[in-house]
């Protein structure tokens, strides 16, 4: 039987299933295999889906389920899409109408279907958006576009605002993604936009594929410069090569190319740049002020009453800017944290020889059943709590001979750098969180190593406030005066990028003026079990008279040792073993 749900239009055999795997056949026909179960049923900002332009700060119920009719490479839901078996336990069946008797009740205008395809459970969300606008309420969509003619048209009646994701227009990218070509996609913005269907557009920005988003960016001026237009810089989740990732120089540059033919265009993925505030397109002023939150999320944080310039343009905002004050997207199961909490956990199995996905959906299902999967992130900022948590895995595992060997082999490194540092005095050294005014919180892993290493993290002296990083001023930058600057993320700001900022905003300390300024890469310093390697490398920085690690030896030691591999260079990968 062929599913005409979207454009990939499966042949489905007699109780089989599509690409997607979340329809299968029977003497009915075609039918969604977990119908009205949804994954996370929780209310946030509509900033989370992303949305820019459409009842900023509103709040929504966001819902989600597992799966995707998409194959893409780097894709942040990849883990959730891949262990669909391990997180089947956590469905909520709810009828469309308890689902809007939630968001009624905690305040939501209305409900949005994001984090997974909607696609994917077509049935559900069609039921649960004609029901939403029974009850008055509004519903949307963040979708990859590349639903059929029919399914589009099944939705459009209830539908009020869509994202759009464009993952690329070339035939290679849209072959990676296990599409023919993005036409359809194409085909469905105009059909969503000429319906009058508040609309905006993401477009994914891999390194060097400046042309694809221009292509994507002229097809949207063309129906309306006033739609949004959102790019988003890439991220090498998964396995992905991490060299994709273009740096926020060449994002910001592409922005600026696009702002020729677009009114409103933001780079999301990139904290600390401008390029997320809407921006007046008459005299160039912020109209509305927005801060990173997250991948693929913002907060509003300021703006103009009703979106108004002082020189009188208004934005086209469609509904009114809300009162609420941070997207709430965190702490619930379904959202980034869950994504990262499976993602460490998988790497973790790695170390201690665990890969066969069964055995690690076995794991995972454990974790969140135990709640382990809640608190994962605390659990592993720290030296002792993370022997602590592997170990816990190594008994659910039984491969506690594992754990030894990793406790004995990363303890001896610490041990080793504890008593080479202890009594020096440390070089002040300033953690950025990527951009030069974002620092990292002090109690983070990459902040603790730091210390460990012998440094003086002047990120403690900082006053806090937001997330996930610290936004500080100029004054408090200078006042660290750091001698040394770690910058978490080499490959959005490599080196000579972060001094020129810096410089170019007379942000003159030691590090800036002394060419003091590095990232760990190709090694690494969070959560990853090969933490220790970043570790090494930060000793031998900030002490070089006490350490000389042989960081290459030492990383194809590690990664022969517990990855069973050569060490690679050139892509960090999350798993390794699974390049192979
Ligand atoms: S919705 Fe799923 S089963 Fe249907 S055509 Fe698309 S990928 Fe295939």
């Amino acid at each position: 039987m062929k599913c005409n749900i979207c454009e990939q239009r499966c042949e489905i055999h007699f109780r089989g299933t599509g690409r997607c795997g979340m329809y299968t056949a029977d003497e009915d026909g075609i039918r969604e295999r977990f119908p009205d179960r949804y994954l996370a049923a929780v209310d946030t900002a509509v900033e989370a889906m992303p949305m820019v332009h459409y009842h900023p700060r509103g709040t929504f119920l966001q819902v989600c389920t597992v799966g995707c009719n998409f194959i893409c490479p780097g894709c942040v839901s990849e883990v959730l899409t891949d262990h669909i078996g391990a997180v089947r336990g956590q469905f909520q069946e709810m009828t469309p109408d308890q689902v809007l008797d939630r968001a009624e009740e905690t305040g939501c205008i209305g409900v949005m279907f994001c984090f997974n395809e909607p696609t994917v459970s077509f049935f559900t969300f069609r039921r649960l958006a004609t029901m939403a606008r029974k009850r008055g309420l509004l519903a949307g969509c963040a979708t990859n576009g590349y639903l059929t003619e029919w399914a589009l048209s099944e939705l459009i009646p209830c539908l009020d605002f869509v994202n759009v994701g464009i993952k690329g227009t070339a035939p290679s990218v849209c072959r990676a993604c296990g599409i023919q070509d993005a036409a359809p996609i194409f085909r469905n913005i105009k059909t969503v936009f000429q319906n009058g269907i508040h609309l905006e557009i993401s477009a994914v920005f891999r390194k060097g594929q400046e042309k694809q988003v221009e292509e994507t960016a002229g097809f949207v001026s063309s129906l309306s410069p006033d739609i949004p237009f959102q790019v988003m810089r890439f991220l090498p989740f998964g396995k992905t090569d991490a060299n994709d990732e273009p740096t926020v120089k060449e994002a910001e540059a592409l922005c600026t190319r696009l702002g020729r033919h677009l009114h409103h265009v933001f780079l999301f993925n990139t904290p600390g740049t401008d390029w997320l505030n809407s921006v007046c397109p008459d005299c160039g002023a912020a109209i509305m002020e927005r801060g990173f939150f997250g991948p693929m999320c913002s907060n509003l944080y300021q703006y103009r009453p009703e979106g108004q310039c002082r020189c009188g343009y208004r934005l086209p905002l469609k509904g009114k800017i809300h009162e609420e004050t941070l997207p709430r997207t965190s702490g619930y199961f379904g959202g980034y944290r869950t994504v990262n909490a499976m993602s460490m956990i998988r790497s973790i199995l790695g170390v201690l020889g665990v890969r066969d996905k069964g055995a690690v959906d076995a794991v995972i299902a454990e974790a969140i059943r135990t709640d382990l999967i809640k608190d994962l992130y605390q659990r592993l900022n720290g030296i002792t709590a993370y022997f602590n948590t592997v170990d816990a895995f190594a008994s659910l595992t039984d491969t506690q001979d594992r754990a030894a060997l990793f406790r004995e082999y990363v303890g001896s490194r610490v041990t080793a750098i504890r008593e080479g540092a202890a009594g020096t005095e440390g070089p002040r050294v300033y953690y950025s969180l990527g951009h030069p005014l974002i620092a990292m919180f002090p109690e983070k892993m990459e902040s603790r190593l730091a210390k460990e290493a012998g440094g003086l993290l002047t990120n403690q002296w900082l006053p806090r406030e937001g997330r996930p990083g610290i936004m500080i001023s100029k004054e408090n930058f200078l006042a660290m005066a750091p001698e040394i600057i770690v910058v978490s993320d080499g490959i959005a700001w490599p080196g000579e990028d972060f001094a020129a900022f810096c410089r170019q905003r007379d942000l003159d300390v030691p590090a800036v003026r002394n060419g003091k300024i590095f990232h760990l890469a190709p090694f690494r310093g969070a959560t990853n079990p090969d933490w220790v390697l970043g570790l090494m490398a930060l000793a031998n920085r900030f002490h070089p008279d006490r350490f000389c690690f042989n960081l290459e030896k030492e990383a194809e030691r590690f990664y022969a040792t517990f990855y069973g591999q050569p060490f690679n260079h050139g892509q960090l990968l999350r798993f390794p073993w699974e390049d192979r």
